[in-house]
């Protein structure tokens, strides 16, 4: 047996066990080992029957004296019952419901250990276990498997299907005692320096502990094997990103010039003075353009912030230097949006701009793609469409990605793709906590505006249960009376966009005809045809439309000075990042805007995530909570976010092993000992990446 040796051909797997496991991903020997116990019971304190004290946890080692059946009259609960003893003068009754097949298994005679609660049947005056844990002792038996499930610290796994923790721990064990002596691929300096065990030792103490490890430290994930590896784990994934981040420095980027004359262009389109963190974010940005190596830039800055007169000013260095840049945004709504501020700020430097959208005509489309395969378009602002195989640049030197998070990676490097080796600028205003910082953007520098821009007003949040719309409702009236504009959004319970329509279009017949019928409601949501989309928000900006009742379309990007009032439906359903960007929309001029948040019942995390968007708009906070509270699948949303999956590691458990690893992983690969360990590095990676993270090596 070695490591590559397939689940179904380890003995007491079989195929219908091998299919449980293959669901779980689980196909050779080596992912059974990296399938950690997720908790540790320590089974060890074994007693004569004579010690046994009721109320504890106890291990028995003793002999089968009588079995059992005894008959209910109403119903048949196959209950067993077996009479236990051993040296001492005390017996021990062991229960068991439905368990018939138990009749062939404890014959008289037979030793055993089990391990369960014993607790005192004060009416028969007999010591008891409910469902103990049990083995058959054997002395001659070479399957013997005493002592893995008793008398020991024992590992608890997650059943995988029908195959249980008590299975898996038997296969386990196999696998363990059958192995060769294995290759330690972690760097042996590495591992010396940090006191970390070696695989093997690792392993053994991953899966079966010896009794005096710490049982706190293993149900914490803290014994030292347990470190190993998850440590190990978190190296590779970062050895790998530094690996990336070293290649995409070798390769031959765009030089752009900063001169006087350039510096003079991007003052011109300033509509605003910008604030200190713009101006350093600009500079970091600036700084990154000017050198041969490609800029790999992360842009986090909180809702409102000003991130898109920071993009537009880099993409001012891209064409004075004879360069396009190519703006990517996630809807057709925040691209149009782009489309029209960027139109503005960009009009005195007389730029051509040439808009790609899904919905526009194909000659509109093939108008748009001429302009940019040959040059006359010096910007590009479009969605998805911009990623279409046709769509060729004439000199693609920068690309932006707005609201990255709602990409891929696979999206990112196709815009890339379009130039050559041209500088990347992805923005996000979902700040993204530190830990997966350092997993899914690991290769990108980043750079946050972490100021609003002045005189910006802190929004005040409510929450308000479904029985008091009416005063929501009566709120909304007395705002739009004083001038301002609300938002009401629908959510729609697991991304499903069609739900959230209907309900916003409901919502929008009553809104329009019975709740307000003298002001002007608006209807918005993604199924629109994109005339009447623009119609709408067209209608929106000048004020024409009152109170706009949309979906999520609205989560991103759009900006309306004069709305005021944002209310979020049925907020339960929605993440908390999202409700935070929500909320971004409004707060976006001087007055003081409100952000109502309703929902039906609450459960309790459900209550809790209402209470941190109440008490913060601290964009950073919320992630973190939202994170916390959702777990990073959910928190990230999309499958192909490019969230590696971890078998040991926990990113909310382990951030401080990760920090240690990713510290290690960037000094290993900058300044290895020796070129052929992190040659041996490489080649690991490479073969293990995809297998051990999900993840594709790309570029
Ligand atoms: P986001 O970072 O969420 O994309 P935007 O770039 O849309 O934010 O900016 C939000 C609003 O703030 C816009 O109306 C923009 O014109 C305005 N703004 C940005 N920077 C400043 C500034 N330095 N001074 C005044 N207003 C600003
Ligand atoms: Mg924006």
């Amino acid at each position: 047996m070695d490591l590559s040796t397939p689940i179904k051909f380890v003995k007491g797997v079989g195929p219908r066990r091998a299919a449980d496991l293959e669901g779980r991903g689980l196909t050779t020997a080596a992912d059974l080992l990296t399938y950690a116990p997720f908790r540790y019971e320590d089974r060890s304190n074994i007693k004569p029957l004579g010690q046994l004290a009721p109320g504890e946890m106890a291990t028995v080692l003793a002999e089968v004296h009588s079995l059992h059946a005894p008959q209910f009259h109403r119903r048949d609960l196959g209950m067993i019952e077996v009479i236990f003893q051993d040296s001492s003068s005390q017996r021990l009754t062991g229960k068991w419901f439905h368990a018939q097949y138990l009749k062939n298994v404890f014959l008289p005679g037979i030793r055993v250990s089990l391990f369960g609660k014993v607790e005192f049947d004060g009416y028969k005056g007999e010591l008891t276990m409910l469902h103990p844990d049990y083995e058959i002792l054997r002395d001659d038996d070479e399957e013997d498997e005493a002592g893995l499930h008793t008398g020991r610290i024992v590992p608890v796994y997650e059943a995988a299907g029908k195959t249980s923790t008590r299975v898996l721990r038997g296969v386990v064990k196999r696998i363990i005692d059958n192995l060769p002596e294995m290759p330690d691929a972690l760097p042996e300096f590495i591992r010396r320096r940090l006191a970390l065990p070696d695989l093997t030792t690792a392993l053994k103490g991953l899966h079966f502990p010896s009794v005096d490890t710490d049982l706190r430290l293993l149900n914490n994930f803290r014994s030292p094997a347990q470190i190993r590896m998850i440590f190990e784990e978190f190296f590779w994934l970062e050895t790998g990103i530094s690996l990336k981040r070293r290649q995409a420095r070798t390769e031959p980027g765009i030089r752009f010039e900063l001169n006087e004359r350039v510096r003079e262009q991007i003052k011109k389109i300033l509509p605003f003075k910008p604030t200190g963190a713009q101006k350093r974010v600009l500079g970091e940005i600036a700084r990154d353009m000017s050198t041969e190596t490609p800029m790999s830039r992360l842009l986090q800055g909180d809702v409102g912030s000003g991130k898109t007169i920071v993009a537009a000013q880099a993409a001012v260095i891209a064409v004075e230097n004879g360069y396009q840049a190519a703006l990517l945004a996630p809807t057709e709504i925040l691209a149009a949006q782009h489309q029209v501020n960027l139109e503005r700020v960009l009009a005195p430097l007389g730029y051509r701009i040439a808009p790609l959208m899904g919905s526009m005509t194909k000659k509109e489309k093939a108008v748009a793609k001429r302009a940019l395969a040959t040059g006359f378009a010096q910007i590009a602002i479009g969605t998805h469409a911009l990623l279409e195989e046709d769509v060729e640049f004439d000199k693609l030197g920068l690309a932006i990605i707005d609201e990255q998070h709602r990409f891929g990676v696979m999206q990112r490097k196709s815009l890339q793709q379009k130039g050559v080796y041209p500088d990347v600028l992805v923005m996000t205003a979902t700040p993204i906590p530190r830990t997966l910082a350092l997993t899914i953007y690991g290769d990108l520098d980043v750079s946050i505006i972490d100021e609003l821009p002045p005189g910006r007003q802190p929004i005040k949040t409510f929450h308000k249960t479904k029985l008091e719309l009416e005063q929501v409702y009566s709120f909304i009236l007395r705002q739009v009376q004083a001038g301002r504009q609300a938002y009401i959004v629908y959510a729609a319970i697991e991304e499903s966009e069609t739900q959230a329509v209907k309900a916003a279009q409901a919502a929008y017949q009553e809104l329009s005809t019975v709740v307000f019928p003298q002001l002007k409601v608006g209807l918005l949501h993604g199924k629109l045809p994109s005339a009447e989309k623009d119609a709408v928000m067209d209608g929106f900006k000048r004020g024409e439309v009152q109170v706009l009742v949309s979906t999520t379309v609205i989560e991103v990007g759009v900006d309306v000075p004069n709305a005021t009032v944002m209310v979020v439906e049925n907020a339960e359903r929605f993440g908390l990042a999202q409700i935070h960007q929500l909320r971004g929309r409004v707060g976006r001029g001087a007055d003081q805007s409100y952000c109502v948040l309703v929902t039906d019942k609450l459960s309790d995390t459900g209550r809790e995530r209402i209470r941190t968007l109440v008490e913060s708009t601290d964009g950073f906070h919320i992630a973190e909570m939202d994170l916390r509270l959702r777990g990073p699948g959910e928190f990230l949303g999309t499958k192909q976010s490019g969230l590696p999956v971890f078998r040991i590691g926990n990113l909310l458990r382990d951030q401080e092993i990760l920090e240690l690893a990713r510290e290690e992983a960037r000094t290993f690969v900058e300044q290895p000992p020796s070129e052929e360990l992190l040659e041996a590095a490489l080649r690991f990676v490479r073969e293990h990446w995809q297998r051990r993270y999900g993840l594709a090596l790309i570029g």
